[in-house]
């Protein structure tokens, strides 16, 4: 594989292939930039297809930490990080302390936190062999309750932009995952009176949310389908693809997953139907921005750094209209100038 000709490849400053034999640990860490800072991002445990598949993931992810750390206005570059393997099976202490030793071999260039399978409790174990971990537990801890809270807020942007409304109460949200993130924006959206239409392969989860929120029930591949006013990818990502897009009924795309469209081109198709896209590294900030307070943690503080996304996004939504551009290419422009600006 030519690594360096990868359509994904955007001049990652390093990408590192990390293997221990004793505990099965294949990692790849990507660090996209370090120009604002330490690259800052989560680490993603998953059963790849193929390492092809893994290695245009943390890719992505990686570029997208790096956008996503500037337009938050953080001094922090962007990397991430994923674990090749089944999360129910290979997870094992032997395993995070060789994650660990692996950070330590950065020296600090990346700095890991939770993603998706990994939880405060596996960051704990890593971070007994290296500092370079955030979002520990007794200081800034689990982002995900951020991430649903700043996700939240989104939506009500995109609502106020696309709809004219502070309002909530009656609208339809179709959620795609319920796992840490989703569920807490679950609860949100429920206590501002939005109707929920929710999917994910776990039935805890989906008996949880239709008993607490009275959320309907549909299939995996349903969730498109539905008569909804936002659509909440909150899963994985390239959700929004060829042959998903002219199924979404909804009036606005805003959900916490990462790269949610599968080809840049998606922006453009989503404002041909009419539909309102909230950047995914935007509406996402909330984990991160509140991981960015970890050394003297104060909650309050991170709380206001997180509801600063809902002016950002109408920002780059009033600038998308300004300028007769997808929202999604207007997020990017405003990332890379903050990142040529040094972080101004
Ligand atoms: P998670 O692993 O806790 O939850 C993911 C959920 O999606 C699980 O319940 C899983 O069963 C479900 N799922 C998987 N495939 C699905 C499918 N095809 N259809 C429906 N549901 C499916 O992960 P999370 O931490 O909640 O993160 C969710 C998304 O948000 C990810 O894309 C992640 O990268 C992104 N994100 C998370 C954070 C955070 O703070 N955790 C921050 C920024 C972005």
């Amino acid at each position: 594989m030519a690594l360096f000709d990868l359509k994904d490849f955007d001049n990652h400053e390093q990408v590192v292939f990390c293997s221990d034999d004793e505990s099965g640990l294949k990692a790849i860490i990507a660090v996209h930039s370090t120009k604002l800072g330490p690259a800052v991002g989560g680490c993603r445990m998953w059963d790849y297809a193929s390492d092809e598949e893994a290695i245009t993931d943390v890719l992505r992810l990686s570029k997208g930490m790096t956008y996503k750390n500037a337009m938050a206005g953080l001094s922090m570059g962007g990397g991430k990080s994923v674990i090749i393997g089944d999360a129910k099976k290979i997870k094992s202490e032997k395993l995070f302390k060789a994650f660990g030793r692996a950070l330590n071999g950065l020296a600090g260039r990346y700095v890991s936190a939770e993603d998706v399978n990994i939880t405060t409790g596996d960051i704990a174990i890593v971070n007994t062999e290296t500092d370079f971990v955030t979002g520990t537990e007794g200081k800034s801890g689990n982002p995900a309750p951020f991430t649903a809270l700043g996700t939240f807020l989104g939506i009500k942007a995109a609502v106020k932009h696309k709809l004219n409304t502070d309002d909530l109460s009656g609208l339809r949200v179709a959620i795609q995952g319920l796992g840490s993130v989703g569920l807490y924006l679950c609860e949100h959206l429920h206590n501002a009176g939005a109707k929920l239409v929710v999917t994910d392969l776990n039935q805890e989860a989906l008996d949880k949310v239709a008993t607490q929120y009275g959320a309907e029930i549909v299939g995996l591949n349903e969730i498109y389908d539905q008569d909804v006013d936002i659509y909440a990818p909150c899963a994985l990502g390239a959700t929004i693809n060829d042959s998903t897009i002219d199924r979404i009924k909804a009036k606005i795309v805003a959900g916490c997953a990462n790269n949610q469209l599968a080809e840049p081109r998606h922006d453009q198709a989503l404002v041909e139907r009419g539909i309102l896209y909230a950047p995914d590294y935007v509406i996402n900030a909330g984990g991160i921005i509140n991981v960015s307070f970890e050394e003297d943690y104060c909650v309050d503080k991170a709380t206001r750094k997180v509801e600063e996304i809902y002016d950002t996004l109408l920002d780059v939504f009033s600038k998308a209209d300004t300028l007769n551009k997808p929202t999604g290419e207007v997020a990017d422009d405003i990332a890379r100038q903050i990142i040529a600006n040094g972080g101004k």
